[in-house]
């Protein structure tokens, strides 16, 4: 069961249960599963969306027994969706849009925070960890929403929240100012992401080096995509499109199907890869990226640098220059070597930049083809995809179908969409109609008036929600404030 590796090293292995519970290694190394296992996708893809994601958890984290992981799905998913199917897939003129938007904060990174906490507490279980698991996470807007939601009052989990003073959406902001929970926290930090970022970064360190700061077995933890039960729970929806579209008599069992992924730190882009090695017939992976185009570059080049302007664009979950889980890849793409590895992260840290090989570029060119473009591309394509078919992409997703569009290569072509419009209403409603509106609630208004989609529930109620969260502190006092909290 020792199935986890360290992608910079060669120490043994450690259960995928304990992997969760340490998120990434000291080192700075992720886990991975050398061997990744396949599954009878024929039988798996036609199966209900939870028993797909029940199959694909327990193959991926084979500590976990199968009535365990059983109880994980179902408090993860049973009636926190839109739909009992979880991420629907909408046909959309001549391809297809995997919904990933419909769980309880309008992201897709509810498919995944919604199983992490469960997993968690299931993790701690197995390995009598009894202490207070606290999770830490800096946010530029949707992951802390999406962190906040899924670790709701789970026991033995306190979660806080920082994200920059006056650098979130009002939206985004109200999403997270209002949430409710006994365990929970929010707080604005002076200054921007970054500052918000190398804060939290920064608590993590002096609590390992200062033994007493925290109170007594208190142990930080955070809940991004590095984690593997964040990543393990994100391969269901590949496997669940491919099984719709088989059902609906669009292909048949073993046709090639694509993705197209908006991508920002290749967490959603790798579940594919990962569904494509448990055996799905996956043609090819399109990368999309926004103006932040560091991905398309490597993917055509070979070369990755970061050494580069970084960008605000119109889809911010994907302004990134460093993609922590292309490291993943680049350990399945070199025969799983961790001193490989371990040279191309000491280069990126060193010289911001590194070079594979051109035989390992082929192959990942075999699955993987990229293409970036700006936010006047992404903002004609939404105007152009409502026109034309009624339908109202966000800009996330719109980056992506801008993708599908160019690398198209007459397979099947799935855009999976990250983000339901309403959540960047201003942005959306300008596109389609040229009209701006400041303020958000009221471009949500415009927006479903246009559309005739209802707005999703936890954002239409968003408006007259109470504001629980009031706390704004400077980046020097996050530590404090998280050890008061443990505390109290
Ligand atoms: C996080 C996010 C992405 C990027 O996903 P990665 O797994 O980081 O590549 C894309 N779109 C939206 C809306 C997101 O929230």
């Amino acid at each position: 069961m020792e199935v986890y590796r360290n992608t910079r090293n060669d120490a043994a292995g450690i259960p995928a249960s304990r992997a969760i519970l340490e998120g990434m290694a000291d080192d700075g190394g992720l886990y991975v599963m050398p061997s990744v296992p396949r599954l009878d996708m024929r039988r798996v893809c036609a199966l209900p969306a939870r028993e797909i994601s029940l199959e694909t958890l327990l193959a991926l984290l084979p500590d976990f027994t199968r009535e365990d992981m059983r109880g994980v799905v179902s408090r993860a998913y049973d009636g926190r969706f839109e739909t009992g199917d979880i991420t629907p897939l909408v046909k959309v003129g001549d391809r297809y849009v995997l919904e990933l938007f419909r769980g309880p904060t309008s992201a897709f990174k509810d498919v995944a925070l919604c199983a992490l906490p469960q997993l968690l507490v299931e993790a701690k279980r197995m390995n009598a960890e009894t202490g207070l698991t606290m999770i830490l996470t800096a946010t530029s807007g949707d992951t802390g929403k999406a962190a906040l939601a899924g670790f709701r009052d789970i026991p033995g989990t306190k979660i806080a929240v920082f994200y920059p003073e006056g650098g979130v959406s009002a939206v985004q902001r109200a999403q997270m100012v209002t949430q409710e929970g006994e365990n929970v926290a929010v707080c604005a930090v002076r200054g921007n992401f970054d500052d918000a970022q190398t804060a939290v970064k920064r608590a993590f360190q002096r609590a390992l080096e200062q033994k007493g700061a925290l109170p007594e077995g208190v142990k930080l933890s955070s809940a991004n995509s590095i984690n593997v039960g964040r990543l393990a729970p994100q391969v269901m929806y590949y496997i669940k499109a491919y099984g719709d579209l088989v059902r609906r008599g669009d292909i048949s069992f073993g046709d090639e199907v694509d993705f197209a992924v908006p991508t920002g730190n290749f967490g959603d882009i790798l579940a594919g890869y990962l569904a494509m090695r448990m055996g799905l017939p996956v043609g090819r992976l399109v990368c999309a990226s926004n103006r932040n185009d560091v991905l398309t570059d490597f993917i055509q080049t070979g070369v990755y640098d970061r050494r580069r302007e970084f960008h605000k664009t119109a889809s911010p979950s994907m302004d990134i220059l460093v993609s922590s889980n292309l490291e993943r890849l680049l350990y399945y793409e070199c025969g799983c070597s961790p001193a490989y590895v371990r040279r191309l992260m000491r280069r990126l840290a060193y010289d911001g930049r590194y070079e594979i090989g051109t035989d390992m570029l082929f192959r990942i060119r075999d699955t993987f083809s990229a293409c970036a473009f700006d936010d006047g591309a992404t903002f004609s394509t939404i105007r152009d995809v409502f026109e034309k078919h009624g339908y109202v992409l966000d800009t996330h997703t719109a980056v992506a179908w801008a993708a599908s569009e160019a690398k198209r290569e007459g397979r099947p072509m799935v855009v999976l969409s990250t983000a339901s419009p309403y959540k960047f209403a201003g942005d959306v409603l300008r596109a389609i109609t040229g009209e701006s509106v400041a303020d958000g609630f009221a471009a949500m208004e415009k927006l479903r008036a246009l559309s005739g989609t209802p707005v999703p529930k936890g954002l239409g109620d968003l408006r007259d929600a109470k504001e629980l969260h009031k706390d704004v502190i400077e980046a020097d006092e996050v530590f404090a404030y998280v050890a008061e909290r443990a505390r109290a």
